[in-house]
């Protein structure tokens, strides 16, 4: 294991501090740990159902101690990414949950005058006629976004498809692919860097994905830290190694603290 020392982490939410709403054994504590210990953190989360704002109130009443200018969301990002690149542009947005809030001044529109097409998490407003007119507006040149392209969630009753699967069969289709914000774009974990105000070489990223969250966070420098909760799967090893395997965000402070010199 490398010994840098870890000034500050960015924390994957969904299968790390919570699974739809229910918190991970020990996760309160853990960030509690944490703030205890003066040790930054970010939440860095690919969630499109919720605002920031939204997901801070829900985090708070299940105990975490978070306020919302330490959560960047794939969300988010998305609206300030089509603000600076498609600015006034008409939006066509496929998304399960209410991000109105986040896309406040972006024209968002349900005809044939989208110039944009904007993918977030999937859920029941996937329906064959979106997707379908979605898939209209790519073929005459519309502009391709993703907030994320995670294939599968976890819900309290399974696993659920997610935008990753319905996004590999429009990009076949269409023969182009969309560009990503959330994770695992190296933008995305710039942003939480930023937010920060630490180098990559003195962050940890925790996840349950290694290919969303861990081995992104590696390549950019910061040592990646998968824990077995959440969506995390024992065949998701053969895809890469993590620096660090916890059962839970549980055991967090206690690994920071066996690395203290
Ligand atoms: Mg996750």
């Amino acid at each position: 294991m490398s010994e840098r020392p870890i000034a500050g982490f960015l924390v994957d939410v969904d299968g790390v501090l919570h699974i739809d709403g229910e918190p991970v054994p020990g996760a309160v504590e853990a960030l509690r740990r944490l703030r205890a210990l003066g040790i930054p953190f970010v939440l860095l989360t690919n969630t499109t159902i919720r605002t920031r704002r939204q997901l801070g109130e829900l985090l708070r009443a299940l105990g975490f101690p978070v306020q919302d200018d330490e959560i960047v969301t794939a969300g988010a990002a998305t609206a300030a990414y089509l603000r600076a690149r498609y600015p006034g542009e008409p939006c066509y947005l496929l998304v399960d949950g209410d991000v109105q809030e986040e896309f406040s001044g972006i024209p968002l529109v349900e005809d044939d005058s989208a110039a944009v097409v904007v993918f977030g998490g999937a859920g029941s407003p996937y329906t064959y006629e979106r997707l379908n007119r979605a898939f209209r507006l790519l073929l005459r040149g519309a502009h391709f976004v993703a907030m994320h392209r995670n294939l599968v969630w976890e819900r309290r009753d399974g696993p659920a498809l997610d935008t990753g699967a319905f996004l590999l069969g429009l990009e076949a289709a269409l023969g182009r692919q969309a560009h990503l914000v959330g994770k695992p774009s190296p933008d995305f974990f710039q942003a939480g860097l930023a937010r920060l105000d630490l180098p990559a070489g003195r962050v940890a990223m925790i996840g349950d994905s290694l290919t969303a969250d861990v081995l992104p966070a590696r390549a950019l420098g910061m040592t990646g830290i998968l824990v077995r909760t959440g969506r995390f799967r024992p065949q998701d090893l053969e895809e890469g190694r993590p620096d660090v395997l916890l059962d839970s965000i549980a055991e967090l402070p206690d690994w920071l603290a066996r690395r203290a010199p």
